[in-house]
């Protein structure tokens, strides 16, 4: 599965951006001077929102490689939508 990394590698300045955005709603909560994402949260999280995309039944069935590209795709997309709203928080951050 691709990594949260991978896509701002691979991305536009658009998806740069919106990897960045999501990286930001992924803060430590200590209170302090510490304002660096939690990267390690934010990949977690885009993994897991590949996963729910994907549906857990997905795995299962033939065609899984273009089932997860085509999840990939979809949540890179969500990235680039999340952030054209202001001050958006992490649906998986909401759930947990
Ligand atoms: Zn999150």
């Amino acid at each position: 599965m691709i990594s949260l990394h991978e896509v701002f590698e691979r991305g536009t300045d658009a998806v740069k951006s919106a990897v960045l955005a999501f990286g930001a709603r992924h803060l430590p909560d200590a209170v302090g001077l510490n304002t660096e994402p939690d990267w390690k949260q934010a990949e977690k999280h885009f993994t897991q929102l590949i996963e729910v995309i994907m549906g857990s039944a997905a795995t299962r069935q033939p065609g899984v490689a273009a089932t997860v590209r085509r999840a990939e795709n979809e949540a890179i997309g969500l990235l680039l939508a999340f952030n054209t709203v202001p001050n958006y928080r992490c649906p998986i951050c909401i759930k947990s």
